[in-house]
């Protein structure tokens, strides 16, 4: 009968998202690489061998604060995904046998609308099957949050 609901439209934002977290994490990374590297290694001449430290250290913290500002940036949009899955109300259809009385509740359709008519009762072939209700499910917020 009813259909297990489909989460739409949260996912296009987070994905979003998700490519610019993507990207600093990696910038973030080569960075920390670049860092770890000059550390070993050196670049600088052994006249100037003082800045290679100065160097990496200053890679070593850009790449830290990339990584974290886009593991918070994840945090948040999987938390704002999560709160918007719960907001958006399913719009409902109520559809009503006119002789025998029997409901069925289903999801939206475009085009409905109350007093439609729809196709035959599987009870009564001869009656058709009326739309009574158009109305949105409201859900009850969770109150549990995991930070
Ligand atoms: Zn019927």
């Amino acid at each position: 009968m009813a259909k297990t609901p489909a989460s739409q439209g949260t996912q296009k934002i987070s994905s979003y998202i998700m490519m610019i977290v993507l990207i600093v994490l990696v910038l973030s990374v080569v960075s920390i690489i670049l860092a770890i590297s000059v550390y070993l290694t050196g670049v600088s001449t052994p006249s100037q061998a003082g800045t290679d430290d100065l160097t990496a250290g200053f890679l070593a913290a850009i790449g830290l604060v990339a990584m974290t500002m886009s593991m918070f940036t994840l945090r948040q949009s999987r938390k704002q995904a999560a709160e918007m899955k719960i907001e958006v109300p399913k719009v409902m259809t109520t559809i009503e046998c006119k002789k025998c009385g029997t409901k069925t509740m289903r999801e939206f359709q475009r085009g409905d609308y109350v007093y439609k008519d729809l196709d035959a009762c599987p009870k009564c072939p001869d009656t058709k099957q009326v739309i009574t209700a158009v109305y949105k499910e409201i859900k009850e917020k969770e109150k549990t949050y995991n930070v």
